[in-house]
């Protein structure tokens, strides 16, 4: 059987492609290895706004948030609170569905249960070979989108995996929860979570979702543990009960290239995670988008080779990279701070000024705008700024 593009992965971003690439009346086929789209979460489900205007329908939002506290080592906090809603809480596997049911009404076959193997070439097109059950299944096709997540096996077939920090994270959905309504609640710390941070994000009431995310060797299951048997600062966990447990891998670091001959890596498989929150979602899809826009012209061009799809390099690094890469900084600052830097970081912000801009420019999709803004109106916090050019270890 020949289709015009494989899209491996029925994620937010793979879905997207195969939506797009079927409207334009191409003929699509989204793999997908889990029998639910969607399931098993491995997300917060924390979006922007933005995200919900950019996929242009409606989901049901589960929660405003509009403030954050920051709870940092040594009895360090922030509290913001703006006047207008920064991020949104949404249930993740729904989203992935409604993507995946656009694509399916746009006319794109959707295979569940089918695992992608590998695949080889024949002159220009690609020989893919897929799994479902016991059965193997072998298909044609010109374009493989390998949307296929942070392990992506599609990078690896297309020698398209470079070295990358990749996170472990472990979460869970929690009832009985004291948190501050339409706030987020973060945490961080060497030993809260070495090298990056913890949350808690609110669903309801006294419910909502705790999880945190290490760098490795440090495991995130031992500190998410170590997080809810403490109680957190503050008691916000002290009647707490997990009900449901997810965890996952967030990798950093954009892949250059993410194209060859015949494929395009898009979200978390090219590496469109954002390194300030582990975010990947309204990233994934403007890579998603990138990668439509490449491949429609590339069937039109009737030339799917790299020297053509090398255009997708060029749209998502003059669209997101730039933020990925600010981002990346920042990041390599981050986990140079020692506790008590971190700690002297958040009781300087504590100044009105500062947190107005920061109430001003949060941004979770553009982050780096508000640390340069905070920059500007509190110059002395350059003293940090060296460690923006240590090596990342
Ligand atoms: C704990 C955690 C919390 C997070 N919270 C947030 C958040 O609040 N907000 C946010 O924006 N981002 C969050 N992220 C990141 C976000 O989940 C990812 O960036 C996003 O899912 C990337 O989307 P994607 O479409 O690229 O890949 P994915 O969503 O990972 O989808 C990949 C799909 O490919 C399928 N697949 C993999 N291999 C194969 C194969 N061989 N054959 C067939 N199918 C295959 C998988 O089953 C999966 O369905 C979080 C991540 C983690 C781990």
């Amino acid at each position: 059987m020949y289709y015009d593009a494989l899209v491996i992965g029925a994620g937010p971003s793979g879905s997207r492609v195969a939506w797009r690439l079927a409207e334009a009346n191409l003929k699509v086929a989204l793999i997908e290895e889990d029998s639910i789209v969607g399931e098993p979460c491995q997300c917060a489900g924390l979006v922007t706004p933005r995200t919900i205007d950019y996929l242009n329908y409606d989901i049901p939002i589960l929660g405003e948030m509009s403030g954050a506290r920051l709870w940092g080592p040594q009895n360090s906090f922030l509290e913001f609170q703006a006047n207008e809603t920064k991020a949104l809480v949404i249930n993740r596997p729904d989203l992935d569905r409604s993507i995946a049911d656009k694509a399916v009404s746009a006319g794109a076959v959707l295979m569940t249960n089918t695992q992608y193997l590998g695949f080889s070439r024949i002159d220009s097109h690609l020989k893919v070979t897929l799994q479902s059950e016991n059965k193997t299944i072998e298909l044609e096709t010109e374009l493989i989108i390998g949307s296929d997540g942070p392990a992506s096996r599609v990078a690896r077939d297309a020698e398209l995996q470079t070295s990358r920090e990749v996170l472990a994270a472990f979460g869970g959905d929690v009832e009985g929860l004291t948190t501050k309504e339409n706030h987020v609640e973060l945490f961080v710390g060497s030993e809260v979570a070495p090298r990056f941070f913890a949350w808690i994000i609110p669903t309801g009431e006294s419910t909502g979702r705790l999880g945190l995310a290490t760098s490795l060797p440090s495991r995130p299951k031992k500190y998410f543990w170590d997080l809810f048997k403490k109680g957190a600062p503050s008691a916000l966990l002290e009647n707490a009960k997990i009900v449901n447990r997810i965890s996952g891998l967030i990798p950093f670091g954009l892949r250059n290239p993410a194209y060859s001959d015949n494929v395009i890596l898009t979200g978390d498989a090219a590496g469109m995670a954002k390194p300030t929150s582990g975010g990947g979602i309204y990233s994934g899809l403007v890579s998603a988008d990138a990668a439509v826009d490449t491949a429609i012209l590339a069937f039109q061009k009737g030339d799917l080779s790299a020297s053509t799809l090398k255009r997708y390099q060029f749209l998502i690094e003059s669209d997101f990279a730039k933020e990925l890469k600010l981002g990346s900084y920042l990041r390599r600052a981050f986990v140079e701070l020692s506790d008590s830097q971190l700690a002297e970081i958040i009781n300087s912000l504590n100044d009105p000024k500062i947190k107005k801009t920061i109430q001003e420019y949060g941004d979770l999709d553009y982050a780096s705008a508000v640390a340069f803004a905070v920059l500007k109106v509190k110059p002395q916090m350059i003293k940090f700024a060296p460690l923006l050019l240590k090596p990342f270890v």
